[in-house]
């Protein structure tokens, strides 16, 4: 374990609170993980006067590079988690795979939010759907490979499907589509024959996600509801504005979110992914137990951002129902952008796209840029929907995004 002290955190040497009383700005606050995710709650914390620590293995990571102090250790090391439990008032997360049992740990000495078993669920595919059905929320038809009799016995139906391990996936990664039989036990075995679950493929019109956040006392909010387009199954564009998705089913996915957060008695960030199918009909995919991708539009589309929300959760500041007070567009920047003049990185063009009024450019400080990486976001904001999106689109085009 390393521990640097990038800057002195406000106020006084931390001490334990009652989780009921609200941590207010002096407190530090802590996060597991130190990608992007976390530079954005550090950067929130940060405007608010709370002091930061962010424990992530990497010396160099994005919420590090920010945070007033970063312990460089592992997720599991028991040195760096009671650095972390000593320096934090209350600790969150922004790592989709952070070991459940390192918040358990923390949790027996600082308030923890979202809990280990809400994280722990949320990291099994099979948990997961197990609890959409609990909470009445309509899941892609599925079973579980995790033998080779289950594989032996996976219904037909649920052919053509796509095969995903139960854990460790992300942007599309373990992920194999299967047409047949063959070509399903071929996918299993090419996976190591790790438990997975099979899912029909689904004739997919469009997705959205939403945002909710569930405070200790139960009172919830939520953000409004997104319309993703994902490439290559990594988010590509969201855009949030009145009209962007029929009412009927705003209304659905917002109910369909608020039994899967109150069935869990979650305390803290939640975004919801849903399918929506071509018969019109509302499927959940699967939740993410921190903030998302999909809601960075709010942090300038919206009078609390998705991070702020995530900080109130956990602090035990008052839930405010969030105001989009703009139309939005949010553009995901990925390595490519980087190589869009050949195979040496360039610079993009930004002093351009920031010609454009509107535009909100949101990068994470990674050093190198690869395709698929997550380097950063521009955030359109506009007065009307049709003016976001045309600024977007030149934007869009100016960078060498295809055209949405
Ligand atoms: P992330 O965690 O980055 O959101 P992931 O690796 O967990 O992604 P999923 O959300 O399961 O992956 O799938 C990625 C994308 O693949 C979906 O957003 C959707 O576009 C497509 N997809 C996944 N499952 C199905 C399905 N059953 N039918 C049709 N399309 C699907
Ligand atoms: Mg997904």
């Amino acid at each position: 374990m390393q521990h640097h002290a990038n800057m002195t955190a406000p106020g006084a040497a931390p001490i334990a609170l009652r989780p009921q009383a609200p941590l207010l700005p002096g407190r530090t606050l802590g996060v597991l993980g130190g990608g992007q995710l976390g530079r954005m709650f550090v950067h929130t914390a940060q405007a608010m006067g709370y002091g930061t620590v962010v424990l992530d293995p990497d010396p160099d990571s994005p919420a590090g590079q920010v945070s007033h102090h970063h312990i460089q250790a592992g997720y599991d090391d028991p040195q760096g988690l009671a650095e972390l439990a000593r320096l934090a008032d209350a600790v969150t997360t922004e790592f989709e795979n952070v070991p459940a049992a390192a918040l358990a740990t923390l949790a027996a000495r600082r308030p923890v939010a979202p809990a280990a078993n809400a994280v722990a669920l949320a990291q099994d595919r099979a948990q997961e759907k197990a609890h959409f059905v609990r909470c009445g929320v309509r899941c892609a038809p599925y079973a579980v490979i995790a033998s080779a009799e289950q594989l032996a016995a996976a219904p037909a139906e649920l052919l053509p499907g796509i095969l995903k391990t139960l854990r460790l996936g992300y942007d599309g990664k373990g992920q194999r589509r299967v047409t047949t039989a063959a070509e399903l036990s071929a996918a299993w075995h090419s996976l190591g024959q790790q438990p997975c679950v099979l899912e029909q493929w689904l004739a997919l019109a469009l997705e959205c996600s939403v945002i909710v956040a569930r405070g200790a006392d139960g009172s919830i909010v939520h953000l409004p509801v997104q319309r993703n387009l994902h490439r290559d199954a990594i988010l590509a564009v969201t855009e949030v504005y009145a009209g962007n998705l029929p009412q009927a089913l705003v209304e659905q996915a917002l109910q369909a979110a608020i039994s899967i957060a109150n069935g869990l008695q979650y305390v803290g960030l939640l975004c919801v992914e849903f399918f929506v199918l071509q018969d019109g009909s509302l499927v959940v995919n699967e939740i993410a137990p921190r903030p998302h991708n999909s809601g960075h539009y709010s942090q300038n589309a919206c009078d609390l951002s998705q991070f702020e929300l995530q900080l109130r959760t956990l602090a035990g500041l008052p839930l405010t129902a969030p105001r989009q007070h703009s139309p939005a567009v949010m553009l995901n920047l990925l390595g490519e952008l980087w190589f869009a003049q050949g195979a040496v990185a360039q610079t993009p063009p930004w002093a351009e796209v920031l010609a454009l009024p509107g535009t909100h450019l949101h990068l994470y400080g990674k050093g190198q840029a690869r395709p698929g990486r997550k380097m950063g976001h521009l955030n359109v904001t506009g007065p009307s929907p049709q003016a976001a999106r045309a600024t977007a689109l030149k934007a869009a085009a100016l960078l060498g995004i295809a055209p949405f």
